[in-house]
């Protein structure tokens, strides 16, 4: 449903036909580490995640897994093989 509150104008999962159903009856704002992300969206009230409402949860225990400002381990370790030098060690 379309958001009227803290996110007006879109789509959001937890508004309901009786407001925010979210704990509080708000999504928090996002937090220093998901700068960057192009999943943040400014508001007139502060910046906000487009997939979760509150951000700061995602990232306890790590990295957030749907950021889009991070480059994964495994996409740095590609970029250092040569495919053709690789080739030639087997
Ligand atoms: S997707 Fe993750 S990193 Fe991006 S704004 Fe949302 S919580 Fe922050």
């Amino acid at each position: 449903m379309i958001c009227t509150t803290t996110r007006k104008g879109q789509d959001c999962v937890f508004m309901k036909t009786s407001g925010c159903s979210y704990t509080g009856g708000t999504c928090l704002s996002a937090v220093e580490t998901c700068m960057g992300c192009a999943r943040i969206t400014e508001q007139e009230s502060g910046i906000y995640c487009t997939v979760f409402p509150d951000p700061s949860i995602k990232w306890k225990l790590g990295n957030c897994n749907m950021a889009t400002h991070l480059k994964t381990e495994a996409a740095a370790d590609k970029k250092k093989i040569n495919p053709l030098k690789a080739s030639k060690r087997k």
